[in-house]
């Protein structure tokens, strides 16, 4: 029990058990208690005074009392005791202002006694009340401690542990976790490493006290939940401030930006948390995920292609196209947590270098990869060098795409890529070839577009971005090749195609609207039927070859 604490059960039990003034017997009692040891006596009759008043309720005698016996009354040697009477007996008294004052006074006084580290907890504590009072930056200054923040993390997954031990082995005592948040309920009441696992709820009632002064989202960006959910939750739990993220590679030395696994990733182990924390602008949306064409053509040729690809002509997305869309973004989204640079093949785009500058530039700590089936990147003749230099600077990888002609090289592929530092993955977390594609897109609107919606396998990752366009997926840009080369109709494609993307530009638009347009059907949906998929064996053709029934359900 605290001083403040002794001396008010103390009173308390006097005034219960007697409710009477004060007499030098209970004085004498009073004068055991380490809160008295070592006063004067005309200051100890003062104090009872003082205390008789409070037993009365008269609360201004008290106060009156208190002021009275100034410090010059004081002898040096009872500075301390007085400073910690004056202060309690303020408690009691519920005067909040003689409280701070004494306080103040009491922190000059260990200050002066060089006793810095006990003035920092009182400090700290009224720092908690008085945040940003300049008197008490100046004590800190002159204690010459910096101040413990207490941190609690979003999320107890690995990720949420593994950014526990990162702050742990950067902070310098500067941070300290003290609560993890499950939003599940599941562990909440269990520890990790003696920092509480609370609820949602709990967490905005620890933020709204200042119980915690930073929360920091961990967040591997592959599993549910989205950071686009929590971010909501955690404003729909009154949680606007204060709330940080850190970039993938931050994470243990760190992040395997691809899949949600922890590996080495150069550069990562070396960072201060001061450089990866970035606050999260909760005013705005956060885009979870987006796949910007740079091109559509591509030499690989893979029949079904999605994009269809071999029906298309070279053609790229122009640099300031593309910028104009990321800038975009940016006003619109202030974080996007995955950027895929997609295709066709993006390696074709003669600029794509630049492109990942303008993502990164934009984007600091986004998960940024490029799409390939990397192919042309095993000639390893000069020509990507300079690609390669930027992407590893950038902290850029590469997600390849798993098909069998570039696993059969995966080794020379790999030596490849590590010689110039940049990372890569395959597209599937298996490493397999992948055997056949699927068709499922008719000529003709004939499902019920919730319906397909709800079925549908692609929604969730096939967000793309091109020429300041978003779609949901692939289709609708896809679509349009395929009726300009067979010469055929996607029946009333043309005049729902307003409805089928998302014109990034158009200034009505915010960023929560686009994302939920992003999830939701479109018309085209009721071109797809999964109950009617066709499978077909993953196979290279030529341009020449391609049929209509390669592409649509006929
Ligand atoms: S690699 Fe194949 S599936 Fe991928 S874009 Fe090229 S043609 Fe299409
Ligand atoms: S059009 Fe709709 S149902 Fe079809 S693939 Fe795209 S999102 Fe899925």
């Amino acid at each position: 029990m605290n001083d403040k604490n002794r001396l008010i059960e103390l009173l308390k039990l006097r005034a219960a058990s007697k409710n009477a003034a004060l007499d030098d017997e209970i004085l004498q009692e009073l004068s055991k208690e380490p809160l008295f040891t070592g006063f004067t006596a005309s200051a100890a009759v003062f104090m009872r005074d003082i205390i008789e008043a409070v037993l009365i309720e008269d609360m201004q005698s008290a106060l009156d009392g208190i002021f009275h016996l100034s410090e010059d009354e004081i002898p040096d040697e009872y500075a301390e005791s007085f400073l910690l009477l004056a202060q309690n007996l303020c408690a009691v008294c519920e005067y909040a202002e003689g409280w701070v004052l004494f306080n103040k006074n009491y922190i000059r006084f260990l200050l002066d006694d060089e006793r810095p580290d006990e003035a920092m907890v009182i400090i700290s504590d009224l720092e908690e009340v008085l945040p940003g009072d300049n008197e008490l930056k100046s004590f800190r200054d002159r204690a010459g401690v910096t101040k413990v923040e207490r941190v609690a993390i979003f999320g107890v997954s690995k990720c949420g542990e593994a950014l526990a031990q990162r702050i742990e082995a950067v902070s310098n005592n500067k941070y300290r976790v003290t609560h993890f948040c499950d939003r599940t309920g599941k562990y909440v009441g269990e520890k990790i490493n003696g920092a509480e696992i609370v609820s949602v709820e709990k967490l905005a009632v620890l933020h709204r006290t200042r119980q915690i002064d930073k929360l920091i989202v961990a967040f591997s960006g592959y599993t549910e939940p989205k950071l686009s959910m929590i971010y909501r939750m955690l404003k729909t739990a009154g949680i606007t401030k204060n709330v940080f993220t850190v970039p993938p590679w931050f994470y243990d030395g760190a992040y395997d930006f691809v899949h949600e696994s922890l590996q080495p990733f150069d550069g990562g182990a070396e960072m201060a948390l001061d450089d990866a924390l970035i606050e999260a602008d909760m005013s705005r949306e956060v885009l979870d995920f987006i796949m910007p064409l740079s091109n559509l053509n591509c030499n690989s040729s893979c029949r079904s292609c999605l994009v269809a690809s071999p029906l298309t002509k070279p053609g790229y997305i122009s640099l300031q196209s593309y910028r104009d869309d990321i800038t975009r973004l940016r006003e619109l989204y202030w974080h996007v947590c995955r950027f895929r640079i997609s295709g066709g093949e993006p390696l074709l785009h003669p600029e794509l270098a630049e492109m990942v500058k303008i993502t990164r530039e934009a984007f600091p700590i986004t998960g940024l990869a490029i799409q390939t089936n990397g192919l042309l990147l095993l000639k390893d003749d000069g020509k990507f060098d300079e690609l390669l230099e930027v992407m590893h600077k950038n902290r850029c990888g590469f997600q390849v795409s798993t098909y069998q002609p570039i696993i059969d090289q995966r080794d020379k592929l790999g030596k490849i890529l590590s010689d110039h530092g940049v990372q890569w993955h395959w597209g599937q977390i298996s490493g397999k070839p992948v055997e056949s594609f699927w068709i499922f897109r008719m000529l003709e609107p004939v499902n019920d577009m919730e319906h397909a919606h709800r079925t549908c396998f692609t929604d969730k990752h096939c967000h793309t971005l091109y020429n300041g366009y978003v779609y949901p997926c692939f289709l609708p840009g896809s679509s349009e090749v395929i009726e300009k080369h067979f010469n055929v109709k996607f029946e009333d494609m043309a005049e729902n195609m307003d409805k089928m993307r998302m014109d990034i530009h158009n200034t009505e638009m915010d960023g929560w609207e686009i994302s939920r347009y992003l999830t939701k059907p479109t018309p085209m949906c009721r071109y797809c039927c999964f109950e009617q998929v066709r499978k077909v064996k993953w196979e290279q053709c030529q341009r020449s070859e391609a049929k209509l029934e390669d592409f649509v359900l006929v």
